[in-house]
């Protein structure tokens, strides 16, 4: 077996992953491992933009994007967090232009800025110009330029290698144990500090905006050697994927003017949200989709609504709202090639002359490994550090969106919290010595990957991501009540006896095993399927993403805490729920003291 050093290591590439890992080489000997080529990462799909107070076409300050960051988290931010968030940003943004990325400029030549759901001037007033972007490939100009200058910085890339388990000496975590997938070989890397930046879980749902690759292995990994999960039950269904297929379509069609229509032609969310309408926060939306379609009210009785960005539409809501603004078919087609192109290539419609079909779709996880302010991974509520153990990116959890995620936020999280994760990496490593590895560090995953290799039951891992997927969209989605939460978790519990015990994969071989290395990600899927449902089957309250028919009302008495799952010896799921949230900035300033949201 090959044994690798590197004094940090930094398990995924995409904006999380490249940022720690342009920060970490500037000291240490830094390796990135990642089971996809960087550049195919799904930073590379976010579209909308990145949201930083720069104020380049109109007033706009830190202070007011951190207070739409815990209203936007239905106040379960942890506030140190945001205010981070938001004044690292217009430096985060400040220095990706300088890397190189090419930003979309106004005619005076500085970075364009448009609107997002929740982002907003003056403490929650009208909706504010935030979110930066390049056309609708914000993402996909990030990953290139980030990429690129870890090249420059000689980082050192293991491509197509999958990273299976942590390696752990005592307390200390000292290395992972990754597949090569070209040949199917283990190898162990040897190091004084991991991160992960494995992004997001949305494959555990049937619609998913998410790539087939994100099936939370990071946080699985993390939990299986002991590190809680954190705020598991929160994840953000996006409210406009295209009907039937998840695939997302950016907020940013609603930033420059488009409006969702109900079957009566109505744009419905100014019932929902009066003052910001169509640019709500997305679980606000997401929840009046539903409504809209239990009531009938979908498109022909059907289970989705239209998004129109047609110039015909817009411009008659401009004009209704006393805006001097109109759009063009041109400026459509300018601001949202990508979106079109979808549309035409998968629908057959074309959003300049018609409105999309649009349904909710999984999109984000706000929980996962909890970590302090650097990035450090912690084991308690006392925010004790892991030592040698870092997180960033959408795996991560800080906790800066709290119960729900604002559009252009996730970007922002992974450039700031990675550069400072892989700045406080530098830190560590230089003042540590190597721990050194324990005996057979990849005997246990060894064996896991042959009992999956040789299974010879009757079920195929398909069959069991497919009835997963299918419970937890019907039970564990937008809206949750006691009973379905209960059918799904012992339909997942009943799924995981089986993948236990009665699993069979077709390909036995070495090379390209992508057949034995998706089972072992949907050991992942299973075991997060099952602590989101255990932490929101616990949390009997409503409060931003996670919706109980059963506790409509938030309540901050009980439940302004976060929740802690750890695994039990006896696989079982333990939660606590002793960990508070900050209130730094209510401290000092009224308007940040947790209240009902109004929109
Ligand atoms: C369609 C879409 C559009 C979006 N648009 C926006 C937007 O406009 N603005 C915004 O702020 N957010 C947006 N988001 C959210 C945002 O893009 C993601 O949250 C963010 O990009 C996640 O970045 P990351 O660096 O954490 O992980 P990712 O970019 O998902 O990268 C994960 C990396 O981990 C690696 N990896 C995973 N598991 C393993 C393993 N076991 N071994 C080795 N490597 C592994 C992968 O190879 C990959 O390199 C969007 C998301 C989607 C899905």
């Amino acid at each position: 077996m090959q044994t690798h050093q590197y004094e940090a290591l930094i398990v995924g590439a995409g904006g999380a992953g490249l940022m720690a890992a342009l920060y970490a080489s500037r000291g240490v000997k830094t390796a990135v491992i990642s089971k996809l080529y960087p550049t195919r990462s799904h930073t590379g799909t976010a579209q909308g933009g990145i949201g930083a107070a720069l104020g380049n076409l109109e007033e706009d300050r830190p202070e007011w994007h951190a207070f739409d960051t815990v209203k936007g988290g239905d106040y379960l931010a942890d506030q140190d967090a945001a205010l981070v968030l938001a004044e690292g940003a217009i430096e985060a943004v400040i220095e990706l232009e300088h890397l190189g990325l090419p930003f979309d400029r106004t005619p005076e030549g500085r970075i364009s800025q448009r609107r997002f759901g929740g982002h907003t001037s003056g403490f929650g007033g009208q909706p504010v110009r935030r979110a930066c972007h390049a056309a609708d490939r914000t993402g996909h100009m990030i990953l290139q330029t980030l990429y690129q200058q870890c090249i420059k910085n000689e980082v050192t890339f293991f491509n197509e290698f999958h990273v299976v388990d942590l390696i752990r000496n005592g307390d200390t975590v000292v290395g992972v144990v990754a597949v090569n997938i070209d040949d199917g070989e283990l190898h162990v890397f040897h190091s004084k500090a991991v991160l992960f930046a494995t992004g997001g879980w949305g494959k555990v749902w049937e619609i998913t905006s998410n790539a087939h690759s994100l099936t939370g292995d990071g946080n699985v990994i993390t939990y299986r050697r002991g590190v809680p999960m954190q705020d598991m039950e929160f994840f953000q269904f996006h409210p406009t994927g295209i009907y039937k297929m998840g695939i997302l379509i950016t907020e940013g069609v609603r930033g420059e003017g488009g409006v969702l229509l109900n079957d009566r032609g109505e744009r419905f969310m100014e019932r929902y949200a009066p003052s910001i309408k169509d640019l709500a926060s997305r679980d606000v939306i997401s929840r009046a989709i539903y409504l809209e379609i239990q009531e009938g009210r979908g498109i022909k009785g059907q289970r989705y609504v239209h998004l129109d960005v047609t110039p015909e539409t817009v411009n008659r809501y401009l004009a209704e709202a006393g805006e001097s603004r109109r759009i063009t078919g041109e400026d459509v087609e300018a601001k949202l090639p990508d979106i079109l192109d979808f549309c035409r290539t998968y629908l057959g419609v074309d959003p300049v002359r018609e409105p999309m079909p649009v349904q909710p779709t999984a999109h984000y996880g706000m929980g996962g490994i909890p970590t302090d302010l650097d990035g450090r991974a912690i084991s308690d509520e006392n925010r004790t550090p892991v030592p040698g153990l870092y997180a960033a990116g959408e795996c991560a959890c800080v906790s800066v969106h709290g119960a729900n995620r604002l559009g252009t936020n996730s970007l922002t999280d992974l450039i700031v919290f990675g550069r400072l994760s892989g700045k406080h990496m530098v830190q560590y490593c230089q003042g540590v010595d190597f721990t050194p590895l324990p005996d057979n560090p990849a005997g246990e995953v060894e064996a896991e990957l042959e009992r999956i290799r040789k299974s010879s039951g009757s079920t195929k891992p398909y069959q069991l991501r497919a009835e997963m997927q299918h419970v937890m969209m019907d039970h564990v989605g937008v809206f949750r009540t006691a009973e379905g939460m209960q059918t799904a978790l012992d339909t997942v519990r009943r799924l995981k006896e089986k993948y236990r015990t009665d699993l069979v994969i077709d390909d036995r071989g070495k090379r390209f095993n992508s057949d034995l290395l998706e089972a072992w990600e949907l050991g992942c899927l299973l075991d997060i399927a099952e602590v989101t449902t255990v932490s929101a089957l616990a949390r009997e309250e409503s409060r931003g993403a996670h919706s109980r028919d059963d506790f409509p009302q938030r309540d901050d008495e009980k439940w302004m805490v976060h929740t802690l799952a750890y695994p039990t010896p006896d696989g079982e799921v333990r939660l606590n729920h002793n960990k508070t949230v900050d209130l730094s900035l209510a401290e000092k300033d009224e308007r940040f003291k947790p209240k009902e949201r109004v929109y």
